[in-house]
Order: structure tokens, then C-alpha cells, then sequence
């Protein structure tokens, strides 16, 4: 059987991979040159296990609320005369109820223990360990507000009960962990470890697993765009695309979407309801100036929510929510706010002047869990919607579609597609 897997970011490519491990015949088709060049290209870095509340929780409205309209804010919000963001924001108020959002935390909790022990095993089934600039230190969750400090530290024996460990810790403790912080001391109220955590590129992970997959048979489509999908008796019949050389018609016997933020606009003509609105985060990479001061371990900053991993010779640090339309703009007022973190954060970690800015839309359902499953199409399957998670997530999505599409039991209990409420 032929699957075509449509988007090689870090949920494609990893679906790929899992779709060939379990015998089907798979190809790939996207419209960039190689794999993991959208937003899959220079997201935060981070394996966080350790963050599976989703956004939508019962704080959040009140968090928007306070952020709305002050410059610098993590979260900025444009509304517009676009039926689909008005209903994106209305299923997120919806989702922020408590026992919605405690559901929500629970099945990202599942489906991301799963997943690191997926990318684990995967890398090294695949020999790529070395390719992406991986490193297992933990994520350090820091706090500089004694307040919500005391909250998240509450939260530690729920997450517990999850199987995800965090480790409270004092400023001293802070600066044990991670000695590049040493400066924060007076100002930090202290801080979560998450020991099982982990940080690399995405982008350079996707690469690799592209190759191996093209090693091992798996026939990739790069610069070919889909215009379409066709659609007759109740399957999709084939996928138009358009390419250098002019068009074409791609077929399989199924079809999983992976398209980050633009599988919603290509399936709405055929009746298929995706509720993904992208939200727009900013990044930034920057050449590390002095080791010493760089941080190792992967850092989240939860009152700016602003993360930052070390990725080789590299800082990446990235953040911001914006709710707005599928611009890929640059704000030049989000980079000079991520530098700014830099110098009263990291003094002397990275040159400023050699920083790369980027952004990326996140492809975020209103309530956190991705949709992983059939399609109202017969042949048409998903494997998408990961928002602010996706590389985390990436490995146990994929293993689960996989086992879907064999028609076995997904090895976790998770709200697929057609069971979500
Ligand atoms: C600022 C920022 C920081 C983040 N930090 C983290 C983090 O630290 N940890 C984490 O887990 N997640 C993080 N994320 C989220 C993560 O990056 C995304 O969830 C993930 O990259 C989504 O992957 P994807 O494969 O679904 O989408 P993409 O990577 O966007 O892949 C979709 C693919 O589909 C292709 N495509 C789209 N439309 C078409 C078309 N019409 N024809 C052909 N091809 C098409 C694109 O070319 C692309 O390759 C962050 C995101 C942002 C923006």
C-alpha cells in the first residue's frame, strides 16, 4: 500500500519514518527544496515534556486580557474579519474551562512521555543522533515571581503523576544546574528542572531523517506545491501539484496531512474541518561568544515566555504569540525584545550583531492536542495541529497515525480525531 505524506516539516518526515517502519510504501511531497524549511526551521529547540498544559487553560484569558495592548507582550492579538479566527477564539475560550483544559494537559502529557521515548529510540534506529545538535540536560523552567513560582511548584505532584519528574529549585540551586545564570541570582525566585528533557534543531533533524528515509526508498517530491486535493466517492483520488517544470497529478492509495498552518485552507473545499489557526512566534539564532556564559541546559523564562536552547556553537532563543494571519513579517520590535532578553538574561553569551531572526507560524488547535486520525474521506488521515509542540510531540504523533492506518491499538490512550469532544 502507498501512502503520501503531504508536508516535510518535523511531523511529516517523522510520520514518514514511522509509516515505513511499519512496511507501507511511502512518498513525500512539498514545496521547499528539503525537508523542515517552515516551521519546522527555527523553533525554540526544546523537548518539553515538561509543559503539557495547553494554552488554553483557565488563567489564560485573564494573562491575554492583561498583555492586550502593551508593547513587548508575550501574546498580541489582531482581530480580523475572518470567520475562522473568530471561531478559533471562541472554541479557545471554550477549551480554557478547568475540566476541558485538565483533560487536554492529561492526553499531552501521555502522548509526550510517548514521544521522547519514541525520538530515543528513534535516533538511534536511524543513526542520527549526531546530526541535530541534541542535548539531554534538561529543560530549567526559571521563575521571577515569587508568586507564580509557588504556583508551578504546586502543579509538581500532578505532573508526577504523569511520569514527568520536575525538580524545585532555589536561585543556588538554579545556578547548580545551569552556572551560566550565575548573573540572575538576585532576581531569580526560583526555578523547575526537568531532568528527562531535552533541546536540538529541528530543522537539522528533519534533514537528516529525510536522507535516510531517501536512502531507504522513500520517494521525495520537493518544490512541488499542492494547489489541491481531488476528491470522488468518498476518497481522495490524487493530488495536484505545480513545479518548475509545470503541473502534475501525484496519486497513493492514502494520503496523511501534514502541512502545518496551510492543511486548513487546502481541505476546507472538499468539506473537511480543520480548526487550525496559525500563531505567529518569533526567533532568534545567534553565533555563542563566550562558552562560559552560554547556557547548556535548555532555559524557559515562564513570566517573558521566552525559551532558549544551546544548539552547538549556537544560542537559539525564541518566543511570542501573535493571533493574527498567515504573514510571515518580520517585527523588528519582537527581535530587538528577544535581544534584549539576551543581554540582561545571558550577558556576553552571543553576538548580537550575527543574530539570524526568524518567525514561523505554529499550527495550533484552540484546544493544545493535535488531530491525529481519519478524515471524513475515506483514504485522508492527519497528523497535525501540534501548535506550540510539534517537535516534541512529532515521534509519538506519527507512531500513533502509523499504528492507526495498520488498523492496530495505538500504545496510548489519546483523543483521535473522531473521539474528540
Ligand atoms: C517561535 C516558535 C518556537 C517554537 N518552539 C518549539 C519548541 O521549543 N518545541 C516544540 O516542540 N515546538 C516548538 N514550536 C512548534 C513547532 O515548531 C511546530 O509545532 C512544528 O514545527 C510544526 O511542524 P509541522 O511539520 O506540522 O509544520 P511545518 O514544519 O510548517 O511543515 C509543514 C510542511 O508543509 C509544507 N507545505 C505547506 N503547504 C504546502 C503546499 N500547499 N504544498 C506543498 N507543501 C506545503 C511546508 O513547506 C512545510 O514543509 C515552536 C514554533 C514557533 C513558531
Amino acid at each position: 500500500m502507498h501512502v503520501m505524506v503531504l508536508g516535510a516539516g518535523i511531523t511529516g518526515v517523522t510520520t514518514a519514518w514511522y509509516l515505513r517502519r511499519a512496511g507501507f510504501d511511502v512518498s513525500v511531497v512539498d514545496r521547499q527544496g528539503e525537508a523542515g524549511q517552515e516551521t519546522s526551521f527555527a523553533n525554540g529547540g526544546q523537548i518539553s515534556v515538561s509543559h503539557p498544559e495547553p494554552w488554553a487553560n483557565p488563567a489564560a484569558p485573564l494573562v491575554a486580557l492583561r498583555w492586550l495592548g502593551r508593547a513587548g507582550a508575550p501574546l498580541r492579538l489582531r482581530p480580523r474579519a475572518d470567520p475562522a479566527q473568530w471561531q478559533w477564539m471562541l472554541a479557545f475560550l471554550r477549551a480554557c474551562l478547568p475540566w476541558r483544559s485538565r483533560r487536554n494537559t492529561a492526553a499531552i502529557a501521555a502522548l509526550a512521555v510517548h514521544s521522547l521515548a519514541g525520538l530515543r529510540q528513534l535516533r538511534k534506529l536511524a543513526a542520527i543522533a549526531d546530526a541535530y545538535d541534541a542535548r539531554a540536560g534538561g529543560i530549567l523552567h526559571l521563575f521571577f515571581d515569587a508568586r507564580q513560582f509557588a504556583r508551578a511548584r504546586a502543579r509538581v505532584a500532578e505532573l508526577s503523576s504523569f511520569g514527568i519528574e520536575l525538580r524545585p529549585c532555589s536561585a543556588a540551586q538554579c545556578i547548580a544546574v545551569e552556572p551560566a545564570l550565575a548573573a540572575l541570582v538576585p532576581r531569580l525566585a526560583g526555578g523547575l528542572h526537568a531532568p528527562g528533557d531535552e533541546s536540538g534543531d529541528a530543522m537539522r533533524f528533519s534533514r537528516a531523517l529525510a536522507k535516510v528515509l531517501a536512502d531507504d526508498g522513500v520517494c521525495f517530491h520537493y518544490g512541488a506545491h499542492i494547489e489541491r486535493l481531488r476528491a470522488g466517492g468518498g476518497r481522495i483520488a490524487g493530488v495536484d501539484i505545480r513545479h518548475a517544470r509545470g503541473g502534475d497529478t501525484l496519486g497513493a492509495d492514502a494520503y496523511v496531512v501534514c502541512l502545518g498552518s496551510h492543511g486548513r485552507r487546502l481541505l476546507r473545499p472538499l468539506g473537511e474541518r480543520l480548526p487550525i489557526f496559525p500563531l505567529k512566534g518569533y526567533s532568534i539564532t545567534a553565533p555563542v561568544a563566550d562558552a562560559a556564559r552560554a547556557p547548556c541546559v535548555s532555559l524557559t523564562d515562564e513570566s517573558r515566555r521566552i525559551v532558549c536552547s544551546r544548539l552547538g556553537e549556537r544560542l537559539r532563543i525564541a518566543g511570542t504569540a501573535e493571533l493574527n494571519d498567515y504573514s510571515l513579517d518580520i517585527d523588528p520590535a519582537r527581535i530587538a525584545a528577544m535581544l534584549e532578553w539576551a543581554a540582561t538574561h545571558l550577558p556576553g553569551a552571543i553576538d548580537p550583531a550575527r543574530a539570524t531572526p526568524w518567525a514561523g507560524l505554529r499550527p495550533a488547535t484552540p484546544d493544545g492536542p493535535p488531530i491525529i486520525g481519519r478524515g471524513a474521506h475515506d483514504n485522508l488521515w492527519y497528523n497535525t495541529g501540534h501548535g506550540p509542540l510539534g517537535w516534541t510531540l512529532s515521534c509519538g504523533s506519527a507512531s500513533i497515525l502509523a499504528a492507526l492506518l495498520r488498523g492496530e491499538k495505538p500504545a496510548i490512550d489519546f483523543p483521535f480525531r473522531h473521539g474528540r469532544g
